[in-house]
């Protein structure tokens, strides 16, 4: 249920009150360098303060500690997140979105039971689809899970998977037939990473962080409990993960993307470019375009969640996002000038406007790979929402959004 203008206006005072006390200071020291131990810290700290206040969790349903929210109560949470520049849960989001999502529409009680109160207390999880030969088309996978009496006995690899060094859980996506098409014959298990067998290799960026992680499966047994679905259905359940992928996170990085415009006019002003007509223009249009990527981010949620969703929704929002992220951090390295395309130094797990700006431009192409690339969400606007003709089959794509 909506809430009226002063309950709105009330939560809105509670949750900026609350954020100005508790928002960790000079937190980018924290994430910049090679030091990892403290940016676990701070992600830990952050998150468990954030939890405690309910605030981590406002899209869990009722029963669950700060669950229950209403969308509007949702949305204003992030955006008073989001306007505070409070650190983003890096470490957290996967449990947090897509392994509680995917459990609450999935998962049997004796899981939800287990995991999601492990969640909330600071689980973190990490996302095992991608392999080697196996992204945009996913259905390719060949990580195997071979059924043992009460244990699948899993073996293969999978790779880009976002912090998964720190990770306790792993949403893991592998085959148990391959007799039949693709998408049939996998199966959804949930992965202990610190069982025996288990071998987790980080992947250096170009950046210098190393946010994701190559994962290496070797005889590594799994309960059959830890299955979610029916043995073969994992396909479907995927689907729950990627679609939990969709909506808030846009959301937030939308908001994220907004309350990070003053820190680029005041990057602008710095510069002494602040009468420059030119750069003025562009400024115009980018804020316009942040606008337009919030917009669409809020329709979008609201539509998932009226049961509304077309084909290619996600589709518009994620690649509307991601071109403007490209183009934000793009003006900010124009304006920071030569001095700026020669700095260095990065920070860790941070992937937005920090005011780095050549960093930002080099992370901003993260958006236009991950969750599905730039070039698959083309295709399934042109072909799903379009009804244009479908590509030659050997491209096969996959919805990833
Ligand atoms: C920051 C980041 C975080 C990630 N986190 C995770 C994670 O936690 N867990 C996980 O499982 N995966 C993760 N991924 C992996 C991500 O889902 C894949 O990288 C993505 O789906 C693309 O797959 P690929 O890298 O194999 O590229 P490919 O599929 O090999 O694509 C290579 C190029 O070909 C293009 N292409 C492919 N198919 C088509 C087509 N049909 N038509 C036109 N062009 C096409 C692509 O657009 C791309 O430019 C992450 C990726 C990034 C960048």
């Amino acid at each position: 249920m909506e809430q009226s203008d002063d309950a709105t206006g009330a939560l809105r005072r509670e949750v900026s009150a609350w954020l100005r006390d508790n928002v960790p200071g000079a937190w980018r020291e924290s994430m910049t360098g090679t030091a990892q131990e403290s940016f676990v810290e701070l992600q830990r700290g952050w998150f468990q303060k954030l939890s405690a206040a309910g605030y981590a969790t406002p899209h869990w349903p009722e029963g669950w500690l700060g669950g229950g929210r209403s969308l509007a109560q949702q949305k204003l949470i992030f955006e008073e997140v989001a306007r505070a520049d409070a650190p983003r849960l890096i470490l957290y989001f996967v449990a947090l979105y897509h392994a509680a999502c995917t459990l609450l529409e999935c998962g049997s009680a004796e899981q939800q039971a287990r995991y999601l109160p492990a969640i909330q207390d600071g689980q973190i999880w990490c996302q095992g689809f991608s392999e080697p030969n196996a992204g945009s088309d996913l259905a390719a996978l060949r990580t195997r899970a071979e059924r043992r009496g009460d244990v699948y006995i899993v073996n293969g690899q999978k790779t880009w998977s976002t912090m998964a060094q720190y990770a306790d859980r792993c949403l893991l996506l592998a085959r148990n037939d391959r007799s039949g098409p693709p998408q049939a014959g996998l199966t959804y298990l949930l992965l202990d990473m610190h069982a025996p067998g288990v071998t987790v290799r980080p992947i250096s960026q170009i950046t210098g962080d190393d946010e994701f992680a190559e994962i290496f499966f070797d005889d590594v047994e799994v309960p059959v409990t830890e299955r979610v679905g029916e043995e073969g259905a994992g396909w479907a359940v995927a689907q729950a993960t990627l679609a939990s992928e969709r909506g808030l996170t846009l959301v937030e990085l939308s908001q994220r993307m907004r309350s990070a415009l003053p820190r680029l006019a005041d990057a602008i002003n710095a510069a002494g470019r602040g009468d420059d007509s030119a750069l003025q223009d562009d400024f115009g249009n980018l804020l316009a375009r942040v606008d337009a990527t919030c917009a669409l981010a809020d329709r979008y949620l609201h539509k998932r969640i009226t049961g509304e969703e077309g084909p290619g929704d996600a589709s518009i929002v994620k690649l509307f996002y991601s071109r403007t992220l490209r183009e934000f951090t793009l003006l900010g390295r124009r304006v920071g000038g030569f001095t700026a395309q020669c700095e260095r130094g990065f920070m860790r797990g941070a992937t937005q406007e920090t005011g780095n700006w050549p960093l930002d431009f080099m992370n901003s192409y993260n958006w236009s790979i991950a969750g599905g690339s730039d070039e698959v969400q083309r295709n399934i606007i042109a072909e799903r929402m379009l009804g244009m003709q479908r590509e030659p089959k050997d491209w096969h794509t996959v919805e990833r959004i």
